[in-house]
Order: C-alpha cells, then sequence, then structure tokens
C-alpha cells in the first residue's frame, strides 16, 4: 500500500502514471463507473490515453480517466495491454463528459463512446502528396494566361493543397484546369511530410462589407474570442445577417489561431453553410455527422485533435470532439427542438455546448431568429449577453403575414378529390405564377395521407410495433410507419371486414398537396420535397440550384425546405396547416409552432421582390396566429413565459422524465408501481405517472412514462439518482433517464 501512496506523488508531479501503477480506465460502454488496471511495462500512461484493456474474454479500447479507485486488491487487477498511437483525449473534453454525465444522468461510459467512437476501428491514415505552385510562372511553362489560370496560381502559391479538388475550391475555379497546369509545370505534385487533410481556411479571403448594425455586433462578438467564457445571443430576423456576422467572429477565432465548432440542428442543413464558408474563407469547413462515412469520420475526429482541423460544421455529437485547442462555439438555430438528442444517450446540444464554453473557457454565441423561451429568459436575467440585428439585410423587407381562416374560407370542391387549398392562397399563387415568381406550399407532413382507412369498416392501418397510424406514401407505393420504419404495401382487402379496395387516404401529406398543385396548374413545373427525397447532400444541393436557376415554380416541402436557405424568387408562402403542430400536450407546442412559422416566413421575399405569407388556420384566435399577423414576438414571449411561470414549468420549475420500456407490458406496469411507490417527496417535489406514454407502443415495446416536477431551486438529479436506487428493476425493463424532457411522447 504504501509503495501506491508513493507512485501516486509521482504522478501527480510529472502526470505520467508508471509501470505497476493504478489507474482508472473509463470504457465506451453503458457503465456507470470506470474501471482499475495496471499500468503495463513501458513508459507510463497519462490521463487521456487512449488504451486497449482485456474485459472479461475480450478487448476494450477506453481512455485512462486519472489514478485507480483501488476499489479492487491489485492482486486481482489485469494490465493494461497498451497505449494506441493516438492523440489524446484533452482533459477539458474529461472534464466535459464528467459533468454531462452527471447533470443528464447518462452513464459517463456512453458519452465516452460518442468521444471515442472512431477510435476503436483505428487504422492510421496514409498521407502522400501535396499540390502547391512550382515558382514558375505561366510563360515560361508555355501557358496562356486565363483568369482561371492566375488566380490558381496565386491561390496554390500560398500553401499545399492535399487534392485538386481542394485547390479548385479555394480558387473558386473548375479543377479541370489543374491537370494541364501540373503536366506543364506551373503547379507541382510534391511528397508531403503532414498533408492536411482539409481546406485551409484563410480569415482574410473574404470579408464583407458590414451595415452599420452588423459592424456593431461584429465588434461585439469578435472582442469576445480570446476573453474567456461568455455567452452571446445572436438575435435578428432571417436574412438580417446572422449567419455573415458570425462568421466574422469565426475569422477573428482562426486569426487567433484557435479552432471553432459551429454546431446546426439538422445536417440538410450544412449545404448552405459550407458554401457560406467557402465564400467567406476560401475553403469548406471539416464535417462531423452520422451519416459521414467511416474515413471521412476519422479525418474529422483527428483532425480535431491534431489541430489540422480548423473549423468543423457539425450535429450535436460534434460536441464530444477532441478538438486540441477549441476558441469559438456557434450553434446555429439555437432554439432547434433537433439539438435535443432523444435516443440513446439524452442529453440538449446546445445546453451542454454552453457547459462546454465554460470549461474550455470560451465564448459561445447562440444564433437564432427566434430564441428559445429559455434563452430569453437567460437575455433578461442577464446571463447571456443580447446581440441584436434589427432588420432584413438591403432591401430586403419582411414578408407581410395573413391569416385565411379555413372556416369563412374552405377550400372549394374540385374536381380531382379533396382540395387543401383555400381560395385566398390559390389566387396568391396564382398571381406568382402570372408574376414569373415561385411559391412554396408547406405542410410539416410527409408522404401522401398520415391515416388510411376502410370505408366499410371505419379500420385504421396501424403499425404492428407502434402507437402510431400507417402513412401511405404513393411515390414508393408504400405504407410507412414514420416512428419504427415499418412499411408494407397498401393490402387489397381490409384486414378487419375484408371489403375490396375499400381503403381511403385521410387528410393531406406534402405528396397529395403536391398532386392538388399538379391538377391546379397543369404548366407549372411543382416538385415535392421532405427529409426522405434528400438523402444525400448532392440531392440538396441540386434541388437548392434548380430553386435558385428557377427549374421550378411551385414546391411542395415539409421543413427540411423551411431553414437557412434563401430562394430570392420565392414570395410566396403557403403555410397548408398552421394548426398543425398545436395539437397534442406539449409545454413547447405554441412556442414551436410560432418559431417555425417565422422560420417558413422568412423563405419568403428575400432580395427586392416583397414576400406574403398565408397562414391556413381553423383557429385565426389563437395567440400563435395574432402574434404571427401582429409580428408582436415579444408580447407572444411574455405570455408563453407567463403561462409556464404560473405552472412552475421550465425554467422556473424543473423536469425530469423516467421511461419505462419493455417487451412486457404486465413488466412495465409493475416497474412503474414499483417506482410510484418509492417516489421522491418533500416541499417543492412533485410525481406525476405512471401513466402510458403517448406513443404506448414503440418499435414493439410497451412505454410507461413518470415525470418528477421540482421547483427551480431544487435539482432533481439526487433525487432521481437516490429513487433508481432504491428500487430493484427488472432487467427486462429499461428505464431511460431524461432530464429537461423536451418530449413527453
Ligand atoms: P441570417 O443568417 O440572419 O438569415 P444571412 O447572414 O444569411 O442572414 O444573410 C442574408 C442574406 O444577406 C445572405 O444572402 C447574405 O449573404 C446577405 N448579406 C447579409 N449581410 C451582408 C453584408 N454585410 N454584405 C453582403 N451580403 C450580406
Ligand atoms: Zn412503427
Amino acid at each position: 500500500m504504501t509503495s501506491q501512496t508513493t507512485l501516486f506523488a509521482v504522478s501527480a508531479v510529472s502526470g505520467v502514471y508508471p509501470q505497476g501503477a493504478q489507474v482508472s480506465v473509463l470504457l465506451p460502454l453503458p457503465v456507470d463507473t470506470a474501471y482499475d488496471y495496471l499500468v503495463p511495462t513501458g513508459d507510463g500512461l497519462r490521463a487521456g490515453d487512449i488504451v486497449e484493456v482485456p474485459l472479461g474474454r475480450r478487448f476494450e479500447v477506453g481512455v485512462v480517466w486519472g489514478a485507480g479507485t483501488g476499489d479492487v486488491p491489485p492482486a486481482k487487477l489485469r494490465e493494461v495491454v497498451h497505449k494506441l498511437d493516438l492523440p489524446q483525449i484533452p482533459e477539458v473534453l474529461r472534464r466535459f463528459i464528467d459533468w454531462v454525465a452527471g447533470y443528464t444522468l447518462q452513464p459517463p461510459g456512453s458519452l465516452l463512446r460518442i468521444a471515442v467512437n472512431p477510435a476503436r476501428r483505428w487504422v492510421p491514415p496514409a498521407p502522400v502528396t501535396a499540390i502547391t505552385a512550382s515558382g514558375a510562372s505561366l510563360a515560361s511553362r508555355g501557358l496562356k494566361a486565363t483568369p482561371a489560370r492566375e488566380k490558381l496560381l496565386a491561390i496554390a502559391a500560398r500553401g499545399q493543397f492535399p487534392t485538386a479538388a481542394a485547390l479548385a475550391r479555394a480558387a473558386g475555379v473548375s479543377s479541370g484546369v489543374i491537370r494541364d497546369m501540373i503536366t506543364a509545370g506551373a503547379l507541382s505534385v510534391i511528397p508531403a511530410a503532414h498533408v492536411s487533410a482539409f481546406d485551409a481556411l484563410d480569415p482574410g479571403a473574404a470579408p464583407p462589407v458590414l451595415e452599420a448594425a452588423q459592424g456593431a455586433a461584429v465588434d461585439d462578438l469578435r472582442a469576445r474570442v480570446g476573453a474567456g467564457f461568455s455567452v452571446a445571443v445572436l438575435e435578428g430576423v432571417t436574412g438580417s445577417g446572422k449567419t455573415e456576422v458570425y462568421l466574422e467572429a469565426v475569422a477573428a477565432a482562426l486569426t487567433a489561431g484557435k479552432q471553432v465548432l459551429v454546431l446546426v440542428p439538422e445536417i440538410a442543413l450544412t449545404t448552405q453553410t459550407l458554401a457560406r464558408f467557402a465564400q467567406r474563407f476560401g475553403g469548406v469547413p471539416a464535417l462531423w455527422h452520422s451519416d459521414l462515412n467511416y474515413k471521412a469520420r476519422r479525418e474529422t475526429w483527428a483532425g480535431t485533435a491534431t489541430g489540422d482541423a480548423r473549423v468543423v460544421v457539425g450535429a450535436r455529437s460534434a460536441l464530444f470532439l477532441p478538438f486540441n485547442d477549441l476558441g469559438l462555439i456557434v450553434v446555429d438555430e439555437e432554439h432547434e427542438s433537433a439539438f435535443k438528442q432523444e435516443d440513446g444517450v439524452i442529453y440538449h446540444a446546445r445546453d451542454m455546448a454552453v457547459v462546454r464554453a465554460r470549461e474550455g473557457g470560451i465564448p459561445i454565441i447562440l444564433a437564432s431568429a427566434t430564441p428559445s423561451l429559455e434563452t430569453v429568459m437567460n437575455v433578461r436575467d442577464k446571463r447571456y449577453a443580447d446581440v441584436r440585428l434589427p432588420q432584413r439585410y438591403g432591401a430586403a423587407a419582411m414578408p407581410k403575414i395573413s391569416i385565411i381562416d379555413m372556416k369563412a374560407t374552405p377550400p372549394e370542391k374540385a374536381t380531382w378529390g379533396r382540395a387543401w387549398l383555400a381560395p385566398p392562397l390559390v389566387n396568391a399563387v396564382n398571381r406568382a405564377l402570372g408574376a414569373g415568381e415561385q411559391s412554396l406550399l408547406f405542410l410539416n407532413r410527409r408522404g401522401y395521407a398520415p391515416l388510411t382507412l376502410c370505408r366499410t369498416c371505419g379500420h385504421r392501418l396501424h403499425c404492428p410495433r407502434c402507437t402510431a397510424w400507417l402513412v401511405e406514401h404513393r411515390l414508393t407505393r408504400r405504407l410507412q410507419c414514420h416512428h419504427c420504419g415499418f412499411a408494407a404495401s397498401v393490402p387489397e382487402a381490409c384486414s378487419s371486414c375484408g371489403a375490396k379496395d375499400s381503403f381511403v387516404a385521410c387528410g393531406p401529406g406534402i405528396e397529395r398537396v403536391a398532386e392538388e398543385a399538379t391538377a391546379r396548374w397543369p404548366d407549372a413545373v411543382v416538385r415535392a420535397v421532405a427529409s426522405d427525397t434528400l438523402e444525400r447532400p448532392s440531392v440538396v444541393q441540386e434541388l437548392v440550384e434548380d430553386i435558385l436557376q428557377h427549374r421550378v415554380d411551385i414546391l411542395v416541402g415539409t421543413q427540411v425546405l423551411a431553414k437557412g436557405h434563401h430562394f430570392p424568387g420565392l414570395t410566396v408562402v403557403g403555410v397548408v396547416d398552421a394548426d398543425l403542430g398545436l395539437s397534442g400536450w406539449d409545454l413547447r407546442a405554441a412556442e414551436r409552432t410560432h418559431q417555425l412559422m417565422q422560420q417558413v416566413a422568412g423563405r419568403a421575399g428575400r432580395a427586392e421582390k416583397p414576400g406574403h405569407v398565408y397562414l391556413q388556420t381553423h383557429d385565426p384566435r389563437h395567440p400563435v396566429m395574432e402574434a404571427l399577423v401582429s409580428g408582436d414576438g415579444v408580447a407572444f414571449i411574455d405570455s408563453e413565459i407567463a403561462a409556464r411561470d404560473a405552472l412552475g414549468m421550465p425554467p422556473f420549475g424543473r423536469l425530469a422524465a423516467l421511461i419505462l420500456s419493455g417487451p412486457d407490458e404486465i413488466a412495465v406496469i409493475a416497474a412503474g408501481k414499483t417506482l410510484a411507490a418509492a417516489a421522491p417527496e418533500g416541499e417543492g417535489i412533485e410525481v406525476l405517472g405512471p401513466a402510458p406514454a403517448f406513443m404506448a407502443l414503440l418499435r414493439g415495446l410497451h412505454r410507461h412514462r413518470l415525470l418528477l416536477k421540482t421547483k427551480r431551486t431544487i435539482p432533481p438529479q439526487p433525487l432521481v439518482k437516490a429513487w433508481l436506487e432504491a428500487v430493484k428493476i427488472p432487467a427486462s425493463v429499461r428505464v431511460q433517464i431524461d432530464i429537461d424532457p423536451y418530449s413527453f411522447y
């Protein structure tokens, strides 16, 4: 035991755990604690080293978390196999993981898994060659001095480029020219000791000329870079130049030699974001999201650790990348609920991004046209700084928003079947078509119809594995469950009454609205767009190009189209069902609808042509509709805040949900009862449930929920921990903890 104490004393000084010392190794598994191992022969280990260790009869890749706990006698400990030749997991990331685990009550190993996943199948990358200027002039190489060649040569002289494509991107020319220049010797291919897999980003490449308000915002944000932790909320209507402005803060961080993380809610959004980066910095940033292939993931992961990746644009999990020297975080569209990770490891990426910034002592920018209520409260309480852009950039005016009362002016009977577009919207689209302008019909529902039922007996087609209807997709001729992916063809006969050809579609999805648009405007080009039609970024790119080049007259789309894109020719936006998000019980239903409608409205009238937005609603007096028409977002937020305050709902109170699920409903119900019997009690503590979840059946699992609600001053985490420790839940029932739940399904 004494020798151990001395060893730890040594480690405290040099940071090295020498041979024979005990270290705790956190494994990327859903486990709550790190396990102790002995340091093997060699140079010792440091905290953050990625190591391979034996676990039972297999091997796992884990991370040295610190000194051993000493829980297991040394004689029983096994040795670390070896340290992998990989970058370390930085101290700040380890601290962050511990913090997030403590807050979300997710196993730290599950969080570590996000952070080290690419390391688990590591193959060292093979750097080879780079392209750069040879130093010879075009003339001396017998090449005619075209603008493209001159530009290429100038850019190539600035450094080394891993591929012709990267050089072409940086110079903004097509890569076809490059081969000739290499053959002629104006560019040369050199062996590169170290070639970054990423484009060089030049903060001075193309700075914008800023408007006064933008300039003030930029000054504020730039001053934060290098000045420690701070949170700035960059608020401005769509088109006010938020992206333009935060790119200047990115430039400041790059100039200071720091790395930058830009979190985006949906990866479909990145196409235009990347284009903006390329324009501004002469190169595209590194990407991070779950659809990347393994090679790209590995490259970005290692690039953040080595520092080659200067800027990462990524989805939620990019927060767990091992950045070497992160200097700025930007959360774009901070209000988006997509930042809340709901499956598997449950955490809110925007909230945790603030924590990551705090742990790293760096600034974070939360950008949004419609900041979340939580963020608004933080601004009002002076915890976050308010940086505002008051109006749209240039001549672009905000669109006019009108309500279409579906009771007063319902869609007229049509020859092709049911219609979903009311006369005022039809007229507006007519006008736009006449003026050579584009229209967007927005409906947040994929497929043809959300419900299919038997006309004879009323039987509804539902998913066998979920509490959900099957959605008909006519394009693919399938019925789909949007929750579990179940798919089947439309049956010929009703399984309930046997009637043939008796199924009817109820309600509209975008395919059905597109059908109506095609019937109404046979000469117009109509395109239906949803997330399932845009799986690949290249498809998104083509679509955006088609819209910009006016190869589409009428777009029918879900929210994939509602955000981030700029379509100057688009002047009419029709929201087919503005009430859609308001049904059902959800704390944030009104807020979300307000945000989404504003986002959709923001697509209209970007350039000189003013836009007009039409909201079809059955409830024109609803506060959300009134706020949208009057444009008084502040009054709306105020009323939402008052409502949440009155109910003690977040951010005035705290919530933690327990979601029980399992294949055996009886066992799930019994577990709910067990938990209810042991529920925490006390002043300012309330437990609701257990009750069947809204999605009582999901992917074949039965689900029940409990909700713990506490006063703001009572953190729910210790209560939940003690609660779960006090009961015995059978292994067949899974208990998921959701701190600050956003979904109540
Ligand atoms: P937001 O992110 O607030 O929606 P953007 O930054 O995308 O706004 O700006 C909207 C449009 O206006 C973009 O096309 C952008 O390039 C342009 N824009 C904004 N500010 C400037 C500026 N200072 N100079 C040139 N173009 C600008
Ligand atoms: Zn299903």
